[in-house]
């Protein structure tokens, strides 16, 4: 699943964080990640706690912020809110745009003890 690896992914970086405070483990960990970045939270939620048993999260708060997805069409200009990553033009129906935000997925900040 791909939000395992994704969760995954996070327990590596927050092992690392950990090490290089030489702290015990980490309290708190935010994480922004975009409507358009792929990922489903609802998996990414069930995923979460597989992912950090036994390691430096395990007892973590996770805070999740969504950023917004914002894209520009390409045919014709026009700047729209997009909630997924396949949604077209509102107002020509082109599949072609450029998402310039939304599709960020990564750690905010995370506190260690
Ligand atoms: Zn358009």
């Amino acid at each position: 699943m791909h939000e395992l690896s994704l969760a995954l992914n996070i327990v590596d970086i927050a092992e690392r964080e950990v090490k290089k405070a030489q702290a015990e483990r980490v309290t708190s960990i935010s994480l922004k990640i975009g409507e358009c970045a792929g990922v489903e939270n609802d998996a990414f939620d069930f995923a979460w706690p597989a992912a950090v048993k036994d390691s430096v999260l395990e007892s973590a708060k996770k805070d999740v912020k969504t950023v917004p997805g914002k894209a520009k069409c390409l045919d014709c200009g026009h700047d729209f809110d997009i909630h997924h990553l396949y949604d077209p033009c509102p107002d020509c129906e082109s599949f072609f745009k450029d998402i310039y935000q939304g599709k960020e997925f990564f750690v905010e900040s995370l506190t260690v003890i």
